[in-house]
């Protein structure tokens, strides 16, 4: 199974829309080692992804991780996978090489040109000078690495200029997503503005696409594949199956948003899981009942049972800001899709199925 490790709650910076619980918490060895067992424990496969606050703050625990997790898989004949989500601000080379070696899948939190606005050192001063020479090591030794950027409403003038640098920089692949939760407060003004550079992303994945130059940007590219071939990846997670978060003291949740409410724990490291409780929290989970009737039910994220209640406190809730960008997106995607199909329908059939 796959778990998601948060190795401790500190972090070496203070971006202003993080959500983490601010409290020096570190995960210890018996734990993390319980955790491994637990990847192992069922199925064929093991995944284990590091997670903060920041993860390299325990680069001792990764290695831990690591060299138990292989010497494990070549015993059980089990498939191991590793990735990390990092700011990326402590990677160095040693550490890249043993993730190199342990062919590790990393996404650096990194927000391009408006990396600054809302990503600082925990002292206030700016990280973007810093992160970009460690984001072309990390491309050096993992050029499949993902650039993961969230959008403020601060940030969205700097949309689309921080997908082309970050394009730029090397990155095959990005991840954008818009802030959520009590920390921001999206204007209509900022709605209109993020459309606006959405249509220029899409104009750009145009150029690139008639260049035949791979690029993969998330929020638009899921978006077409995801309508090419049916389904939604983004559909209801069946929390807790697919991604368990283990807390720094071994506490097993759904996701992320339900980390601390008792409600939701299914169980630790050192009992295992509740399966009642995860089949009981997969029973719960509901198309929300302002989807029911929209045509776009089955493309959307309105079942993100994580996003709903960071954005209103109800896993089945979805938010009218989330309600509006998916709308935006999904006619902004389709307006792509069909153009790009026009242009070379062998091509595109190629790119996006
Ligand atoms: S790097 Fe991540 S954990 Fe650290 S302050 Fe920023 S968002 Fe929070
Ligand atoms: S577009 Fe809005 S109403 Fe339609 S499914 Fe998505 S969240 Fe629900």
């Amino acid at each position: 199974m796959n778990l998601t490790l948060h190795l401790t709650d500190n972090c070496n910076l203070d971006c202003s829309y993080c959500i983490r619980e601010k409290c020096p918490k570190d995960m210890s060895e018996e734990v993390l080692l319980k955790a491994c067992d637990l990847a192992f424990a069922q199925g064929i496969q093991a995944g284990l992804c590091f997670f903060g606050g920041e993860p390299l703050l325990k680069k001792d625990l990764i290695y831990k991780a690591l060299d138990y997790c292989e010497k494990k898989s070549a015993e059980t004949g089990i498939r191991f996978e590793s990735k990390m989500t990092t700011n990326g601000t402590l990677l160095d080379e040693e550490f890249l090489e043993r993730a190199r070696d342990a062919k590790m899948g990393i996404g650096l939190s990194f927000d391009g040109k408006a990396q600054d606005i809302c990503r600082v050192f925990a002292n206030g001063s700016p990280t973007s000078a810093v992160v970009e020479e460690k984001a072309k090591l990390l491309l050096k030794y993992l050029p499949d690495s993902v650039a993961l950027a969230t959008i403020a409403p601060q940030a969205v003038p700097y949309y689309f200029e921080s997908i082309k640098y970050l394009h730029d920089l090397g990155f095959r692949k990005v991840s954008f997503v818009i802030a959520y939760g009590h920390k921001v407060n999206w204007t209509d003004e900022d709605l209109d503005l993020l459309r606006t550079e959405l249509e220029k992303t899409a104009e750009y994945l145009k150029e690139l696409f008639i260049k035949n130059e791979r690029f993969y940007m998330s929020a638009i590219n899921a978006k077409i594949s995801d309508c090419i071939k049916g389904k939604n990846n983004a559909e209801r997670c069946h929390l807790g199956v697919r991604q368990m978060p283990v807390t720094p003291d071994g506490s097993l949740y759904p996701c992320t948003s339900f980390i601390g409410d008792k409600a939701y724990l299914l169980g630790d490291v050192f009992n295992g899981i509740n399966n009642e409780k995860v089949i009981e929290m997969a029973k719960r989970a509901a198309t929300p009942e302002t989807c029911l009737e929209c045509d776009l039910v089955k493309r959307c994220t309105n079942s993100c049972g994580c996003a709903n209640r960071m954005n209103t406190g109800d896993e089945n809730k979805v938010s009218p800001l989330q309600c509006t960008y998916e709308r935006m997106l999904i006619e902004i995607s389709d307006n792509l899709g069909e153009e790009l199909y026009q242009i070379d329908p062998v091509r595109f059939a190629k790119f996006y199925s």
